[in-house]
């Protein structure tokens, strides 16, 4: 499949960089003691600290310092011993201190990389520029009141990862991959829960278009898109609205834009500020920060399997496809309910069942796998009934069907419903003889050389005892009485 866009002066290349706002999982906000779970009644976590009250000092909290170290582990990036943190000059009416506090020069995590998983069992490196870590604003309120506007400080000074990329991304696909991949690594690190809706993952997207092999052209920036098809969207619409726009003649301004995911457009929201307007200096409270190599050891030693890694041991232990690798390791949970149907089963069975009939029932029924109507002990019970021979894989479909229903085991079902497949030949041949008994024509024409009838025999027999003869059985059987 080709990237690139079809243009009246020739084809495009969109070039894509993210910088994506994580909210780092810590108990406690990045300067202060305040809470952070979400869903707090407005004002409630707010310290003085937070609240920018006079003379108040941050102190930083270890945690979201090792957080972040383990993100950058994750990625494989450069950990930077000493890093700064910076004041960024701003007023906004949910900013108390008129300064955020972030890292500017000097990040804690520098280089790293992720792998983007597409589409056909692909796979593409992406660089990471910087992780650097940052207090996140408070929130206005505009719904609340016909004409004053609210301040909720409950977000004011929780802790934030500044997750940037390089500009390597070439599609919006590639873009989706890429915010999946992060978003599943961190889950696996437990740094930050990944919730787009909760607003603990928002990314800017930067977007750019060119003739493949010219300059990076000027980019727009499209702020805090908060789900993954709405960022692809935004990054379609925003690569189209910059060639037509130089195709026309003009050109594109650095400017920063809205995505409006009612009509799936952007327009401007301001014009690109630069790093001087925010006068950047060391924050005078806060000493650079160090951290000892034993530190960054000690978390890399705790670090899980993670997905890329899973993924690849799935392949080479499990056998499995690529894509079934990857989807099955792409969340934890999914993982290791996997690897527990799997166990002592044949594994690519134990996929087929977890990624086809268990992903429809889950898809369908809009339930996370945790919520499965059927446990992985109980999944494996009954593929244990297909291997020795008690159910067909049809009449198997079956009775997921009613386990999914009632939530009883397999066993279970097959006795109550007496789906119990029939292997027996000397039942099944007079089956067969019945059939081939109503279908004299048919048995003609097939001995005259109509190969495909067969099929239709076996379905009869199928038919004639509902599903519950064993197909290699009735395959035997009839292959012996028409003399094949
Ligand atoms: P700033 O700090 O002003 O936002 P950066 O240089 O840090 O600027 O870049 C921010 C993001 O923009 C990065 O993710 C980077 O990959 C991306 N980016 C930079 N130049 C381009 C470009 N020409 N086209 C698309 N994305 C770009
Ligand atoms: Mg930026």
């Amino acid at each position: 499949m080709s990237l690139l866009l079809k243009g009246n002066t020739g084809d495009w290349e969109m070039v894509i960089g993210l910088e994506v706002h994580a909210q780092v999982i810590s108990q406690a906000k990045l300067f202060s003691g305040a809470a952070t779970a979400f869903g707090a009644e407005p004002n409630t976590q707010v310290s003085l600290v937070d609240a920018a009250m006079p003379g108040m000092l941050p102190v930083i909290n270890e945690i979201a310092v090792e957080q972040a170290v383990r993100t950058g582990l994750g990625l494989k990036a450069q950990i930077n011993l000493v890093s700064v943190f910076d004041r960024k000059n701003y007023f906004y009416a949910d900013l108390p201190q008129g300064y955020q506090i972030s890292q500017f020069s000097q990040p804690i995590v520098g280089e790293g990389t992720i792998i983007l998983d597409l589409a056909g069992g692909e796979s593409r490196e992406v660089g990471i520029t910087r992780i650097h870590l940052e207090q996140d604003a408070g929130k206005s309120l505009h719904d609340q009141h016909p004409s004053n506007t609210y301040i909720d400080l409950n977000r004011s000074g929780v802790t934030l990862m500044e997750i940037v990329s390089e500009p390597d991304m070439r599609s919006s696909e590639e873009a989706g991959a890429y915010l999946r991949k992060l978003r599943s690594i961190m889950r696996y690190l437990g740094t930050c829960d990944g919730n787009m809706e909760q607003g603990s993952l928002r990314c800017d997207a930067n977007i750019s278009v060119r003739h493949p092999g010219d300059e990076l052209g000027t980019r727009c920036e499209i702020k805090n898109v908060n789900s993954i098809r709405f960022v692809q969207q935004a990054i379609e619409y925003e690569a189209r609205r910059q060639i037509e726009l130089i195709e026309e003649g003009g050109v594109v301004d650095q400017e920063t834009r809205l995505f409006d995911s009612g009509n799936g457009t952007t327009r401007t929201m301001r014009s690109k500020e630069e790093a001087h307007d925010y006068r950047y200096f060391p924050d005078p409270d806060l000493l650079p920060l160090e951290i000892t190599q034993d530190f960054v050891e000690g978390i890399r030693a705790s670090l899980p399997e993670l997905p890329d890694a899973k993924k690849d041991r799935f392949m080479a232990d499990y056998g499995l496809a690529v894509e079934d690798a990857g989807l099955l390791a792409a969340e934890r949970v999914t993982a290791d309910f996997y690897e527990e149907v799997a166990k002592g089963r044949d594994p690519k069975l134990a996929c087929n069942w977890v990624t086809g009939e268990l992903f429809g029932v889950l898809n369908k029924s809009g339930k996370s796998i945790e919520e499965s109507p059927v446990s992985a002990a109980t999944l494996g019970g009954l593929i244990d009934l297909i291997n020795d021979g008690t159910l067909s894989g049809r009449l198997a479909k079956d009775v997921f069907e009613a386990m999914v229903e009632s939530g009883k085991e397999a066993a279970v079902v097959v006795e109550e419903k007496g789906l119990k497949q029939v292997s027996d030949a000397s039942a099944i041949e007079a089956e067969v003889d019945k059939v081939l008994q109503d279908n004299g024509d048919k048995v003609a024409e097939y001995k005259a050389g109509k190969d495909k009838l067969f099929g239709f025999f076996v379905g009869q027999v199928m038919k004639a005892t509902c599903g519950k003869a064993n197909p290699g059985v009735v395959n035997e059987v009839l292959k012996k009485k028409l003399g094949g």
